[in-house]
């Protein structure tokens, strides 16, 4: 069953989720007004997954059930699958200009599958059947699952079992018959209060000492002992302004990451796909970052091209746009946007099956899309600034603008003089060059920001992450053969 924006959003209105946030708990947090534009970014996976225009990118025939699924859900069955996945990031990005939060659960979804196969092959255990029978459930419900990976990871130079506090790594403190009891915390998790469930996997590759942290399973957002606290973001409270619309620069959509902690939670069996099996944390780990750093090549695109978009309105509105710099500039963008689309589409295009089935992405590329990721947002946003001018950061409020305070000597309101001195060319009224600044301000320094810039920079994984994967997939040794063999060199 597909379920649209609206009933996603009800279902959340079920859940008993425990959300904390400025030192309270909230209870009707799904029409918070810092939180419900979060929540509208993850509707719009459900509401375009509806529209026949985007059904073959939006939606995928599932290898399990048979039957019309959202693809946020989707086990990828081909490189066809890879690369729409990344085209539906795209048009999502363009439709929200902010982080949609549903793809961490797509990639958890396709990493624990082929990893729980390689498991059971090894160990005679039962994980892959356990995440088959929890993925029908996903898919059948439509929910939306936030992938979690990132623990709190205290002194960075200590390995899990080392760390004073031992839960800074989560991590399994009873084995039961039915099941396992966890401890710990999941940090930075991307639209976890927005999620039905949980997916929980290792942070990183693991030895024999860390047995009790290498852990995989899945849970509910309200389960007994699980709780969240909301991470602020820059200018969040310019939401709860009263009347606020222009100020706010994207007014219905945003993103959002929260600390997921997990107090005692019991996990039944039938929803555990890794308990200990230490030397498979490294594949799980690898293979959910490869599909996450692939994720970037798209859902960041989506976002540039509304940037760019934005920057030419600000170039047209102050008169700027005839400029042959200003016109490069928006050459720029497009070219450093698109540079990261084809990282998306290659690693996609190159991907290849699993022992599982499902396929995967060529990890090398998606590494370097991801690397790339870390860089290129940076610089089209410098662009945008500099196109959009200093009045981005410098415009008084929208309050100013619509204010009947009489100020000027000749009985001018502070509207009339804000609209006075802030109008640009003929092109646009003052209120529409208002808007296009707010918006490049909310996505390169406000809320949208944590989306487009640090979450490409750290987002699955910093950039040394991927350079560590580069030199382990670049075959330097073979390159040299390949120079040998040119130069005439025997040994
Ligand atoms: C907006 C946003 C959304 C996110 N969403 C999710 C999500 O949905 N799910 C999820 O699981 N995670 C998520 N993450 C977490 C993300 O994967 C981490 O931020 C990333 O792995 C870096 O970890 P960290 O933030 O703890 O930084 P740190 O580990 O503190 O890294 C800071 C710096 O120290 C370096 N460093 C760290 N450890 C070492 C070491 N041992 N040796 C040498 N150098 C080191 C790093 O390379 C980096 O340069 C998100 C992050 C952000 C910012």
């Amino acid at each position: 069953m597909l379920m649209t924006g609206k009933e996603y959003i009800e279902s959340l209105r079920k859940l008993n989720t425990r959300v904390y946030m400025f030192g309270e708990r909230v209870d009707n947090w799904v029409d918070h007004p810092i939180i419900r534009p979060s929540i509208n970014s993850v509707a719009a996976t459900y509401d375009l997954a509806q529209e026949d225009e985007y059904k073959d990118i939006m939606t995928a025939k599932s290898n399990i059930t048979g039957k019309i699924v959202n693809r946020f859900t989707h086990l990828h069955q081909s490189t066809e699958d890879l690369k729409n996945k990344v085209k539906m990031q795209r048009l999502l990005g363009q439709k929200t200009a902010s982080c949609f939060q549903r793809c961490v659960g797509m990639d958890a979804f396709n990493a624990v599958y082929s990893t729980t196969f390689e498991v059971d092959e090894k160990y005679g255990t039962s994980y892959h059947k356990n995440f088959i029978e929890y993925l029908k459930h996903v898919q059948e419900n439509d929910l939306t699952v936030d992938g979690a990976m990132t623990d709190p990871k205290g002194d960075r130079g200590l390995a899990p079992h080392a760390q004073k506090d031992p839960d800074l790594y989560l991590r399994i403190v009873e084995r039961r018959e039915d099941g396992i009891v966890v401890r710990g915390a999941k940090a930075h998790q991307t639209g976890s209060i927005n999620s039905h469930e949980h997916i929980i996997m290792p942070t990183i590759a693991m030895g024999e000492a860390d047995k009790d942290y290498a852990v995989s399973f899945a849970c509910e957002s309200d389960v007994e002992g699980l709780y969240m606290i909301y991470g602020r973001q820059s200018c969040d409270t310019r939401k709860m302004e009263k009347d606020n619309d222009i100020d706010v620069g994207n007014k219905k959509f945003g993103g959002q990451e929260a600390l997921v902690v997990f107090d005692n939670v019991f996990i039944p069996n039938n929803r555990i796909f890794l308990c200990g099996e230490y030397d498979f944390a490294g594949m799980m780990v690898e293979r959910f970052a490869g599909y996450h750093r692939q994720s970037y090549g798209g859902c960041k695109v989506g976002v540039g091209d509304v940037i760019i978009g934005a920057a030419a309105l600000a170039a047209e509105y102050n008169g700027a746009d005839k400029a042959s710099h200003i016109k490069d500039k928006l050459i720029e963008m497009t070219h450093l946007n698109e540079t990261l689309f084809s990282c998306g589409i290659a690693c996609s295009a190159e991907g290849c099956p699993t022992k599982a089935g499902n396929y995967q992405i060529d990890l090398l590329l998606a590494n370097v899309c991801k690397q790339n990721v870390t860089r290129f947002p940076y610089e089209i946003g410098r662009l945008a600034e500099d196109i959009a001018g200093g009045l981005m950061v410098t415009m008084p409020s929208e309050s100013d603008f619509k204010s009947d305070t009489i100020v000027g000597s000749n009985g001018e309101t502070l509207g009339d003089i804000c609209n006075k001195y802030f109008a640009g060319s003929d092109k646009a009224s003052t209120e529409e060059r208002q808007r296009i600044l707010r918006f490049l301000e909310n996505v390169c320094l406000g809320t949208a920001a944590v989306g487009y810039r640090t979450e490409s920079m750290h987002g699955a994984g910093s950039p040394q992450a991927q350079r560590i994967m580069i030199s382990r997939q670049g075959n330097i040794q073979g390159k040299k053969e390949m120079a040998k063999e040119l130069a005439g060199i025997k040994k």
